[in-house]
């Protein structure tokens, strides 16, 4: 029989979303049970009070334990549970290898024996690096206590600061909204636009680089104009003093909305991340193109990779590099907050029907369990779900009202795999944008495809 170690680490669950350690413990217990391992030990750490980067002991002795072989197996609830840096997994790939050490997740399978099932754990590992997990319970708890009292959420948006509760102008950046605004209606590609704008240094509301998407955004804002929005409609002028007037605004969002308008960029792309992922030599910066393959002198044929090209010196196997971007995009469109990323109009209107979404579908779940545990008839059952289904359309539209590309808010969600997957080319394309940027680095000779050499960043 195996002796195996239950590792679980409780984490910051106050909102009810997080996973309980009696209830990891229960889950990894009952796997070990169907694996035939006998649990020798449980370790379990405590991510709520240690301050962050905080060495687990818990996590240490294990490690020990399993070096001197006192456990031959490990069990975990999932792997962002085990490990929280790419370097904690690599050393955890490295002891089943040297110690033969099997482990097994309740989350799904995870053979660290094989090629693909590192791949999996990689992924996932360079998820659970950027925390968006953590990140997405904070916002969610913090607009949801927001929300219950009252109180306003939105920040200055980009062009304004807010002094004493009042929005005033910043003349620098009200001035770059109204450069852009000219530009584009003197016929300008917001692709250009932004190259100017950086080539002169201006940074972004979040203090980076232009980005399309982020341009985009700042214009398509009504309070530009100094209206004002409630659920979505405009209901008259704000207190605050407009960037530009009514009709500069209104030609401007004709202009960003119009449907017949392709892509900004030009060409219609076919590919994932051509024109995106950039290339990580020093002083390079090149984009990726898409080399579509060839059959070379041994009559094999070259899959098609993206290639650097400025300097031709990166390439790497095309659906290597969409595999562990889509993974990542995923995960990360799976949680809730990823909607605020990307949303255009009022963020305080928004924020409220995303709440609101959430309250009325907990709600739909509560009235299922009654109805199941027969505390409410059938009947009873119908009439209430029906009403709050009709409130959560409701909600559901002024919330898609704010995608600024259509459809962009239909991805969003918990089956944010299928919907990946029927998505247009665009719309992936414009999302993987507004969230990341990938650069690709060397890979050493002869080495196989590595996913930590697809870097991602978070634009937040
Ligand atoms: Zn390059």
């Amino acid at each position: 029989m195996l002796a195996c170690g239950i590792y679980v680490r409780i984490s910051d669950d106050a909102d009810g979303s997080g996973l309980g350690v009696a209830r990891q413990l229960k889950d990894c217990t009952e796997l070990a049970t169907r694996k035939g391992w006998q649990v020798a030990e449980t370790y379990c750490d405590n991510d709520v009070s240690a301050t962050r980067g905080n060495a687990r002991e818990e996590y240490q002795r294990m490690l020990g334990d399993i070096r001197n072989g006192r456990i031959g197996g490990l069990i975990v609830w999932d792997v962002d549970r085990l490990t929280r840096t790419p370097r904690e997994l690599e050393d955890i790939i490295d002891l089943a290898d040297r110690h033969g050490l099997q482990l097994a997740c309740v989350g799904g399978e995870l053979d660290l024996a094989t090629p693909q099932g590192r791949l999996t754990a990689r992924i996932k590992g360079s998820v659970a690096r950027h925390e968006t997990d953590q990140q997405s319970r904070r916002l969610k708890r913090k607009f949801l206590e927001r929300a219950e009292n009252g109180q306003p959420h939105s920040f200055a948006a980009y062009g304004y600061r807010r002094v004493d509760g009042k929005d005033v102008l910043v003349p620098e950046e009200a001035e770059t909204v109204r450069r852009a605004a000219r530009m584009l209606l003197g016929g300008q590609s917001l692709r250009s636009v932004v190259a100017t704008f950086n080539s002169e240094g201006s940074v972004s509301p979040r203090g980076l680089r232009w980005a399309s998407t982020t341009l985009r955004q700042v214009l398509l804002r009504d309070r530009n104009a100094g209206l004002r929005l409630h659920v979505g409609q405009v209901i008259g002028r704000g207190a605050w003093e407009p960037i530009y007037d009514v009709g500069t605004h209104d030609q401007v969002m004709a202009l960003l909305t119009d449907p017949q308008r392709r892509s900004n960029r030009g060409a219609i792309r076919k590919h994932l991340l051509s024109g995106i992922a950039r290339c990580s030599r020093a002083g390079c910066d090149g984009t990726m193109v898409v080399n579509p393959g060839r059959v070379g002198k041994d009559g094999k044929h070259q899959p098609p990779a993206y290639v650097c090209a400025r300097c031709t010196r990166i390439r790497r196997k095309e659906s290597d590099v969409d595999a562990v971007v889509e993974a990542v995009m995923i995960a990360r469109l799976s949680q809730s907050d990823a909607l605020m990323e990307v949303a255009v109009g009022d963020q305080e209107t928004i924020r409220a029907a995303v709440a609101e979404i959430a309250q009325l579908e907990a709600k739909l779940a509560r009235t299922a369990d009654d109805y199941a545990d027969d505390i409410t008839t059938g009947e009873q059952f119908r009439r209430i779900t029906g009403k709050l289904r009709l409130r959560l359309e409701q909600a559901k539209r002024s919330v898609a009202a704010a995608a600024p590309v259509r459809g962009l808010f239909d991805v969003i969600g918990s089956d944010a795999e299928d919907r990946w997957r029927a998505a247009s080319l665009d719309v992936r394309r414009t999302l993987i944008e507004a969230f990341m940027s990938v650069t690709i680095d060397p890979l050493g000779p002869g080495r196989s495809f590595d996913p930590a050499t697809v870097r991602i960043e978070w634009r937040t």
